[in-house]
């Protein structure tokens, strides 16, 4: 179903619903995942595919639970690897998704055993990405729900404001909190970046809890459907 005609049917079952039950504010994604295959590792711009098709990039900290995001989102299990040794690969990974869009997969930040020079080369990288890649529509910040913020994603935030690039922000690993520890972190973490609540996507890996969120916001970032 086209996004057109997604809006005419909720606008439709809108007028003729008598309790107005609101599939306009909470529509249900309508991405269905028919292929979704890895393209190639790059390290360089001269290494990226071509960027003629709306991209979406995924940052986050090392083991931080960013390949089972993209694995669920995608309905794989294991197109993007799960890390056993992190931060020793240093690779923007491009994956090409119905062919229609392509999802790329950022280096992890912040593995204290990474060798040093590993970790200095991750900022030059990512920021060549992020001030290169001209059909990048947004880029999906992740961080874990049990963990403050801290200097890294603040900085992370101020330079993605800097590139004037959209951000989603995913609170993973939601599994691991009890329900009211949840809602006390989401508050806490909110208020430590200055965002609202609801621009916080609780999600959880092992649950699927926020999957349908995550794509409904992709879906709407400006340009994503161009
Ligand atoms: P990455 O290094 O950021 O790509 O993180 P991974 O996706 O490899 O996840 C790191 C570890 O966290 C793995 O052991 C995952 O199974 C685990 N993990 C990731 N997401 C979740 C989640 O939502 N819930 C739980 N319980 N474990 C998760």
């Amino acid at each position: 179903m086209t996004q057109d005609s997604w809006s005419k049917f909720c606008a439709a079952w809108f007028s003729l619903c008598p309790a107005r039950v609101s599939c306009i504010v909470y529509p249900v994604s309508t991405m269905i995942i028919k292929s979704a295959e890895f393209v190639k590792s790059a390290v360089k711009p001269d290494q990226y595919p071509a960027g003629d098709i709306p991209e979406v990039a995924f940052i986050g900290r090392s083991n931080v639970g960013k390949s089972s995001l993209i694995n669920t989102l995608l309905n794989r299990k294991r197109l993007v690897k799960t890390s056993s040794t992190p931060g020793r690969t240093q690779l923007v990974n491009f994956f090409l998704i119905n062919k229609a869009f392509s999802f790329v997969d950022l280096p992890g930040y912040g593995y204290a055993k990474a060798p040093k020079s590993v970790q200095k080369s991750w900022g030059p990288m990512i920021e060549t990405y992020l001030a290169t890649r001209s059909n990048l529509r947004g880029v999906v910040l992740i961080m874990d729900i049990r963990r403050t913020p801290g200097e890294q994603e603040h900085n992370l935030i101020d330079w993605l404001h800097y590139y004037n690039l959209a951000i989603i922000m995913i609170l993973t690993k939601a599994d691991k909190l009890s329900k009211s520890n949840r809602i006390k972190q989401h508050r806490v973490i909110g208020n430590t970046l200055a965002v609202d609540v609801d621009d916080l996507i609780v999600f959880s890996a092992k649950s699927g809890l926020g999957k349908e969120a995550v794509w409904k916001t992709i879906e709407q970032l400006p340009g994503f459907y161009t």
